[in-house]
């Protein structure tokens, strides 16, 4: 088992372009997070996505909040889920435990807080961040998206300039392990622009950068301005000019760009996002999250009430479907094309066969033609197809030209 997701279901506003699942309604908090302590319980004890053995003994290497806004949590709820994984599950020492943060959470008056929360979990004198620190935290991935005001209220962020910058500065004196998110392709914004966002994200010397172009998702209320015509349409072409700025600024600061939209320094990629990418199993907790066994993937109700509601009732609102073959290599191909790692040519043909391969490598050449993906010999027995410089920004396009059909 590698790592067990927990989906923080609420934010304090809707971002514009945000498809994700979360309410603004925090009535159900306190029952939410009971809830989901007990489906950490009844996920270790009998679950029909991790019925294998050996998916419940393996010992747990990641905990990731995610959301939503996990950071909406008091300390003391963040630290009643994770005893709930330590009491239920085996964890390895050192477990990577990462929490979602925005900045507005975590920049507030510190008196005031201290003020509010109870005292038997948390000492007076202390910062959110030692708050953190001492539950156990260790990586904190914040969302910064624009160091530029117009940009966020564009985003309808929560948070502004100010906050972030303060919440930077703050941070990176308690973590080292931190990482931010940024946002390119947003309507108007100017390649310099977009340069000048990322020099102030390195001036913080944050060791990790995940940067995804702004998507304009159905129902969304950016989708709903841009019928509107209020916001421009995203355009691809400038999407495409700001992640070949992105991508040359990062190597040139040291940064692996070891996923399409993430980047780290050396010892600093996302232990739990390698792990979906490597294809290890996971187990998510929460309204919305997924789960992985290595042969099924379930998913859970995208609702809250009716996850409180299922929970309650002792029933685990997931649904389940078992992958086929395909399935799998598909995935494997979406997933291996995003990254440094590639596909392995020796485990597309002993796990899938030479059919697979022989598909594999007939559409991959014009590809290789373009020069948009290539063959790399890591050794004597394994060579990997992996994206070119050129490819990677088109990597997802590429994967599903690759993809085979459900037969
Ligand atoms: S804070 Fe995150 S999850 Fe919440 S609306 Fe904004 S982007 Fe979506």
């Amino acid at each position: 088992m590698s790592g067990i997701y927990i989906h923080i279901p609420f934010c304090k506003q809707a971002c514009h372009y945000c498809d994700f699942h979360f309410s603004t309604n925090l009535k159900k908090k306190d029952e939410m997070v009971l809830a989901l302590a007990k489906e950490i319980e009844m996920r270790s004890k009998n679950t029909s996505i991790t019925h294998h053995p050996s998916s419940i003994t393996e010992p747990i290497e990641t905990i990731y909040f995610g959301g939503g806004t996990p950071s909406i949590l008091e300390i003391s709820d963040l630290k009643f889920l994770i005893d709930a994984v330590y009491k239920n599950f085996k964890v390895v020492e050192n477990p990577e435990i990462t929490v979602e943060a925005n900045p507005d959470d975590l920049n507030f008056d510190f008196a005031q807080y201290d003020k509010e929360v109870d005292l038997s979990v948390r000492a007076e004198s202390r910062t959110i961040f030692e708050e953190l620190q001492t539950i156990g935290v260790n990586r904190l991935s914040i969302g910064i998206q624009s160091f530029f005001e117009d940009d966020l209220k564009l985003m309808n962020r929560a948070h502004n300039v100010e906050e972030a910058k303060k919440c930077l500065e703050i941070a990176t004196q308690y973590f080292d392990n931190i990482s931010i998110d940024l946002i390119y392709g947003v309507p108007q914004m100017s390649n310099e622009k977009w340069l000048q966002n990322i020099e102030t994200a390195l001036s913080f010397g944050v060791p990790h950068i995940s940067s995804y172009a702004l998507t304009v998702e159905p129902k969304t209320a950016l989708h709903s301005f841009i019928q509107k015509g209020i916001i421009p349409q995203p355009n691809d072409e400038v999407a495409q000019e700001h992640f070949d700025i992105l991508v040359d600024k990062l190597s040139e600061n040291g940064f692996i760009h070891y996923e399409l939209s993430n980047f780290g320094k050396e010892n600093y990629f996302s232990k739990n996002n390698s792990s979906y990418w490597l294809g290890k199993k996971y187990i998510g907790i929460g309204p919305s999250a997924h789960s992985y066994d290595g042969k099924n993937r379930g998913w859970n109700v995208s609702n809250n009430s009716l996850y409180i509601k299922s929970i309650q009732e002792n029933k685990l609102p997931i649904e389940i479907e078992t992958l086929t073959k395909t399935d799998r290599y598909n995935e494997y191909i979406m997933t291996g094309l995003r990254t440094i790692w590639g596909v392995s040519l020796e485990r597309i043909e002993k796990e899938f066969g030479k059919t697979y391969l022989d598909y594999l490598l007939m559409q991959s050449k014009k590809y290789f033609d373009q020069e948009l993906l290539e063959c790399v010999k890591l050794s004597e027995v394994e060579t990997i197809l992996k994206t070119t410089k050129k490819g990677k920004f088109l990597s997802d396009g590429i994967a599903s030209d690759l993809f085979l059909l459900n037969k």
